[in-house]
């Protein structure tokens, strides 16, 4: 044989050797672009994921803000009862007080009255004694049969001039004990009214504060609902993402399964209660109206969740308000999904394959739940359908 013939049969041998059948190749190529893809996914959902978690902390955040403003509010709303209720009992002293002042001011106006009375009955007496004294002692003289006469009514004169005397310091003693009281009663009255004013001043101080804290309870209510709103589109391109992932994983790995219609099993065999079922409902931690994409079915942290069909997991792990979830495509898209499961509770690996009633994990009360119970979802092209048609 020539020698190139042989350069031709070692090239072809060689050609044969690395030159792969198209169809493969083709499949390789294939392959390569659909891992490609899949790692892009996978980068997106993680960003999806943590831009989600932010949205959920902040709106944790939000949600204790309003709670903590709302129970000011409450505070607030009590201490301005509080203070109407004090503003009213004094009130009632001060009335009270008001009457006993107008008494003394009367008893005063008598007492005065008296003395009055009494001094000029005591003058009139010293006029007739001493003031007229010669005129007196006279018209006593003569007007007395004897002398005798004279001095015993010169002594019952002197006599009476002292009991007036007497009276009169008595009234005088009287009067000044009823302006000590009237001074008293003055400024218990004068402290009481200081005391109302302040209180006032305090419950309009309080009125000013629980107006700003509604404003900042309304403000807070706006925030929220921004964050809920940004929480649920995040929610739906993690979802989307998810959705694209498990699509690429089927084409990748050619399941034979495929959901072919009819029940599947009820996630949680051992209860069968629902707690919460699928539509508006108003949400339990923003007390809104809002959309519920599940059932929940109430059991104990621990309670042996299973597969509702065969199928393989593409997600198993935290989903923002979703806590630890499992995500199970069943083919032809349609998705089962898990939420709330306890930490540690997740039985399953991301491209595991399942069948029907196998465990996948555990009841928990992780994520946005306020008691152990299972969410569980039928998602049809993404969108979230009633259970109740596929496992009953
Ligand atoms: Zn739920």
């Amino acid at each position: 044989m020539k020698k190139w013939v042989w350069v031709v049969v070692i090239a072809s041998l060689i050609c044969a050797v690395f030159v792969v059948p198209p169809s493969t190749a083709t499949a390789n190529a294939d392959l390569d672009k659909i891992n490609r893809e899949l790692r892009a996914l996978k980068k997106q959902k993680a960003e999806a994921q943590a831009k989600a978690r932010q949205t959920q902390r902040d709106l944790r955040r939000i949600q204790a803000q309003k709670f903590e403003t709302a129970k000011d509010i409450k505070t607030l709303l009590r201490q301005i009862d509080d203070s109407k209720v004090r503003m009213g009992s004094l009130q009632k002293q001060i009335k009270v007080i008001n009457s006993d002042l107008e008494e003394s001011i009367t008893r005063l106006e008598k007492a005065k009255l008296r003395v009055y009375e009494q001094d000029q009955m005591l003058k009139k007496r010293l006029r007739v004694l001493y003031m007229n004294g010669n005129v007196s002692y006279l018209e006593v003289v003569l007007n007395a049969s004897d002398f005798s006469q004279f001095l015993d009514r010169y002594s019952q004169l002197s006599a009476l001039v002292e009991q007036d005397k007497e009276l009169l310091m008595k009234t005088r003693k009287e009067r000044d004990s009823v302006v000590n009281q009237k001074k008293k009663i003055e400024s218990q009255l004068a402290s009481l009214n200081n005391k109302y004013f302040e209180v006032e001043d305090l419950k309009e101080t309080l009125q000013v504060q629980e107006v700003q804290k509604e404003k900042m309870i309304k403000q807070i209510v706006v925030q929220e609902a921004r964050l809920e709103e940004i929480s649920e589109e995040q929610e739906r391109a993690v979802v989307e993402l998810a959705r694209k992932e498990s699509a690429l994983l089927r084409e990748k790995n050619k399941y034979e399964f495929k959901y072919k219609g009819g029940k599947m099993s009820w996630p949680v065999p051992s209860v069968q209660r629902i707690t919460s079922y699928f539509g508006y409902r108003s949400d339990p931690f923003s007390g809104r109206r809002k959309m519920h994409k599940g059932i929940d079915i109430g059991a104990p942290a621990g309670t042996t969740i299973i597969a509702a069909e065969q199928g393989v997991v593409v997600v198993a792990s935290w989903n923002s308000g979703y806590g630890n979830t499992v995500i199970i495509d069943h083919g032809k898209d349609v998705q089962t999904w898990y939420a709330h499961i306890r930490n540690g509770g997740i039985k399953v690996r991301k491209g595991q394959q399942v069948n029907r009633g196998d465990k996948i994990a555990e009841v928990g009360t992780t994520g946005q739940s306020t008691g152990n119970h299972l969410h569980f979802e039928v998602r049809v092209n993404g969108n979230a359908v009633n259970p109740l048609s596929y496992v009953r």
